[in-house]
């Protein structure tokens, strides 16, 4: 393309995205395709002439349109919270029309100071401890692509601070803590690093948070046998439930151990921050007392389309000392200096993109007011569910809802009470039916053998009605799923 036929096109691009979204409530949530459908339909081999570009953009929306579920769909409901604006899309864009991979500052000094201002702009609105602002000079903010991403680099950054601390603790003595509620992303990190994870039992009864007391006992015990934990990751709305664990506890029995990182790990449920009014509920106060270094999502529950993760550290050498790594080749007078960020020595990987673009775009357009009224939004549409299968005479919260969260399971009121096994086997034959249908999502999960089912809500066009529809769907699935298991 031409810069003209660019122009063009773009136009085009942007007319079909907005009819996307016009028509987006009306196509079916989940894409029906067969595995294998996008093979059969696209040759072997990629074309030996370049294409019409009409003609690439035509089969954009025949062939791979229909291979998309929609995340961004009013009725999607599935695994997180997740909404994306137009602000965050035009974002990327610009940001990959000057495609630069801006590692260093003097790479595209508006690159890193738009990151380093952006992250001290959403430092203050999540109410996060001066300690972590850029401009405090010792600690810090970055963009990274994920929260496992976010997580790794600070299990990385741990494990050198410690082996500093340590330097005669053999290697494969160390152990990350995580609980039975952490996301999947502590024991990848230990796969990677070939460490050993610890996984730290939490009970129904204290909501699946990790507690101080029951972390102190695992410390004891696992010192005794020469095993030294050197970071603990606690997460404040775990994936399967929206658990919260007890910083304030965990926080305090790490004092005792200085040498054990806090990482928190708030993939969505840290945008809740912005709001005054669940800042004690997330344990902010807590947060920044106690977190070496605190993770959360704008891609899930921030408005910005995906990648977009934000990683605090009260202390960037633990960073920067664990990951600078500067050939020649990569060196520059300002870095030379120290007088500038190389954000490559806060991540693992050297280039990078271009993110605080669009959560700049993202904040200024919604303005700290717009932005916290879309996360009350959510909650409140998650309230009014709730209030849906607390007057249900069918179903029952598994645990508490959480914020954008609700977990729940179908308990129809039977002469006997159902076992447990029963009710996983209904509840399977409920979930099987609600995910066979095309014109709402929903995600499962465990939580101490019981099976579940999961809304969260986060979709920036999801309303009342939405919700009241996820419903009536559930309602109706149940009544199928209650036949056919008598059966
Ligand atoms: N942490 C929590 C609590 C999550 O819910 C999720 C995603 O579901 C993740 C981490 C993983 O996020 P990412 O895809 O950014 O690695």
């Amino acid at each position: 393309l031409d810069i003209e036929e660019f122009r063009k096109a773009g136009y085009k691009a942007i007319d079909r995205i907005c009819d996307y979204y016009y028509s987006l409530h009306a196509k079916p949530v989940v894409s029906q395709v067969q595995p294998g459908y996008l093979r059969e339909a696209l040759p072997e081999n990629a074309p030996e002439h370049g294409e019409d570009f009409d003609n690439v953009q035509d089969d954009y929306q025949k062939l791979i349109v229909p291979g998309l579920t929609h995340w961004q769909h009013p009725s999607f409901f599935a695994y997180f919270p997740t909404a994306c604006t137009f602000e965050g899309i035009l974002g990327d864009l610009y940001a990959s029309s000057t495609s630069n991979p801006g590692f260093n500052w003097a790479c595209s000094p508006a690159c890193t100071e738009l990151e380093a201002v952006v992250m001290d702009w959403t430092a203050k609105l999540l109410g996060l401890n001066p300690e972590f602002y850029n401009t405090s000079g010792r600690g810090g903010g970055v963009m990274m692509t994920s929260a496992s991403d976010s997580a790794l680099t600070a299990i990385v950054a741990a494990r050198s601070r410690f082996i500093r601390l340590n330097p005669t603790i053999p290697l494969n003595n160390l152990v990350i803590y995580v609980t039975s509620q952490t996301h999947s992303l502590g024991l990848k990190a230990g796969l990677v690093l070939g460490l050993q994870v610890r996984v730290l039992d939490v009970k129904e009864e204290d909501a699946f948070a990790l507690r101080g007391e029951s972390l102190r006992t695992v410390i004891e015990e696992d010192r005794e046998k020469g095993k030294r934990p050197f970071i603990l990751v606690v997460t404040v709305g775990s994936t399967s439930s929206g658990a919260i664990d007890r910083i304030d506890e965990a926080g305090h029995v790490l004092k005792e151990y200085p040498d054990i990182w806090l990482h928190v790990d708030a993939a969505w449920a840290g945008m809740t921050l912005v709001c005054p009014e669940f800042r004690e509920r997330a344990q902010l106060e807590a947060i920044n007392e106690y977190a070496t270094s605190f993770c959360t999502n704008f891609h899930k529950w921030g408005l910005v389309n995906f990648d977009a993760s934000t990683l605090w550290v009260r202390d960037r050498t633990l960073l920067t000392d664990a990951l600078d790594i500067t050939p020649e080749f990569l060196r520059t007078k300002h870095g030379d200096e120290g007088t500038v960020i190389d954000y490559r020595n806060w991540h693992l990987g050297l280039g990078r993109r271009f993110r605080s673009l669009k959560v700049w775009f993202v904040l200024r357009s919604y303005g700290a007011e717009g932005f916290r009224g879309y996360i009350r939004k959510c909650i409140s549409l998650n309230n009014q569910f709730a209030s849906y299968i607390r007057d249900s005479p069918d179903f029952a919260f598994v645990t508490q809802p959480s914020f954008a969260l609700t977990v729940f399971r179908l308990e129809p009121k039977m002469p006997e009470p159902l076992s447990l096994q029963s009710l996983n086997s209904l509840n399977r034959i409920f979930y099987s039916r609600l995910s066979a249908r095309h014109d709402v999502l929903l995600t499962q999960t465990q939580l101490n053998g019981v099976f579940c089912i999961r809304l969260a809500v986060g979709a920036a066009r999801t309303d009342d009605t939405h919700i009241k529809h996820a419903y009536d769907v559930m309602v109706e699935e149940a009544l199928v799923a209650i036949n056919t298991w008598r059966e």
